[in-house]
């Protein structure tokens, strides 16, 4: 019997051994093709040789400094990298040690800011339905997915939630792209005059929706409506690219794409790629010179903030991005698969929508390609899938819809950034098996 408090205590899990590239092997020697990236983590595929001696170095020379008494240069030459390369505006780097804490970061920065600058009415958050910003009380608080929120929700602080831009299901007849965009700005517009503009702190949203929804982009305009609402109201904006940043769509920041800069952007998963724990909030200059000028002091804090190892591997992870092309790889693998999946699956009876940008595809499944009907979630389709694609080497992101079928199951892809064009074979074969076998 595991001592290990597993995630799910009904299941028996394979032992992983070694990572090789793209694959994963367990101690059985069976080796599974990682089109996931674990939890779109792996963005370098497994045993990058560069980012083990990174991380060899550091060890060797100083693994972890705590905060409060030093800095350490990998943590200052990778917040030079990430604002060198990111949106205009952003100045600063807080580092945390993931997603969730990145978020957590984020919303007391937003708080505190408020505070600095004699606003300390504004408090309350906007974020979209059916949306994921991690575990911590306060990032669940944010997201909108009833089905990890429902136990918790009397510990929950309050969040308004808006619809998503989630054009597949969102979009009415007749409705252009533009209209739909306009729509969905107004109901944020809406909510705000309702709680009252200067009640409100921040508005989060994830630029490409990721594990809820399975990589929805945007429809064009959808982000600079949001942000010329915010900038009105003088409201912060809050992009989480936990999930979508550092490479995912093909751009070092999704946020890029969209043409926005955010006040605040979060990122983890790919920032050190699974080599460390690791995430980050990047904070803009407006945010930084309030709190520096004024109470000097960001009352925030965890023991490894900063970690020095865990930034020495986000660094060496970041440098080969760069120095092996990996961005434009991205771009053109992306289309590939996307390529394949449509060919594959392009019509298929209980496949309704393929989508995402870059490396980040997404397949929603449905009962009924015409209506959209989804799967009844008792099924458990995105579970079945999940195991029948082990069962056959393959590591895909299924997920379940809403609760009250307002969206299907779905299957997540983010495989690494180094696959070469016979993966993407191997991936499309496998996860059609995968779908086989779990319909
Ligand atoms: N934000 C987004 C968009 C995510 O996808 C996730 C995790 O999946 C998180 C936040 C939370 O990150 P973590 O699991 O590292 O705490």
């Amino acid at each position: 019997m595991s001592h290990v408090f597993h995630r799910n205590l009904t299941q028996r899990y394979p032992m992983a051994v070694k990572g090789e590239g793209p694959y994963l092997i367990d101690s059985q020697g069976k080796r599974y093709l990682d089109a996931s990236g674990g939890a779109a983590v792996s963005c370098l595929g497994h045993s990058d040789a560069d980012v083990i001696e990174a991380v060899r170095h550091q060890i060797g020379q100083v693994a972890y400094a705590h905060t409060s008494f030093f800095t350490t240069e990998p943590m200052e030459a990778l917040a030079d990298h990430l604002i060198a390369r990111a949106p205009e505006g952003l100045e600063s780097v807080y580092f945390v040690s993931g997603g969730s804490e990145a978020i957590e970061a984020a919303l007391k920065l937003a708080r505190q800011y408020f505070i600095e600058i004699g606003q300390p009415e504004r408090k309350h958050l906007i974020a979209r339905r059916q949306s994921y910003h991690g575990n911590t009380l306060g990032a669940l608080a944010t997201g909108g997915n009833e089905w990890r929120r429902r136990q918790f929700e009397p510990l929950l602080i309050n969040v308004s939630h808006v619809s998503p831009c989630y054009a597949y299901r969102g979009l009415r007849p007749g409705e252009t792209l533009e209209g739909y965009a306009i729509r969905l700005a107004a109901e944020l517009e809406e909510e705000i005059q309702r709680l009252g503009p200067e009640n409100v702190m921040a508005f989060v949203a994830e630029p490409v929706v990721g594990a809820t929804l399975g990589a929805v982009t945007a429809v064009p305009d959808y982000f600079t409506r949001v942000r010329e609402i915010c900038d009105r109201h003088g409201i912060l904006m809050i992009l989480d690219e936990v999930m979508c940043g550092m490479g995912r769509t093909g751009t070092l920041f999704a946020a890029e794409q969209e043409g926005v800069t955010a006040d605040l952007i979060t990122v983890a998963k790919g920032l050190g790629a699974g080599y460390q724990p690791i995430g980050a909030t990047l904070v803009s200059r407006r945010i930084h010179e309030a709190i520096a000028n004024g109470s000097g002091f960001f009352q925030h804090g965890h023991t490894y903030i900063g970690h020095a190892t865990a930034c020495a591997a986000a660094l060496a992870v970041q440098h080969a991005i760069e120095d092996r092309h990996l961005l434009p790889q991205v771009t053109r693998l992306g289309e590939s698969l996307h390529e394949r999946l449509v060919e594959r699956f392009g019509s298929h009876p209980h496949i309704g929508d393929i989508r995402g940008r870059g490396m980040f595809r997404g397949i929603e499944l449905v009962e009924d390609r015409d209506s959209k009907q989804p799967f009844d979630p008792e099924l458990k389709l995105h579970a079945r899938i999940k195991k029948a694609a082990m069962g056959h080497g393959l590591m895909c992101y299924p997920m379940g819809g809403t609760l009250d079928g307002r969206s299907g199951d779905h299957i997540l892809l983010a495989p690494p950034f180094i696959l070469e064009e016979p993966h993407l074979d191997e991936l499309t074969d496998k996860l059609d098996h995968a779908i086989r076998d779990a319909l």
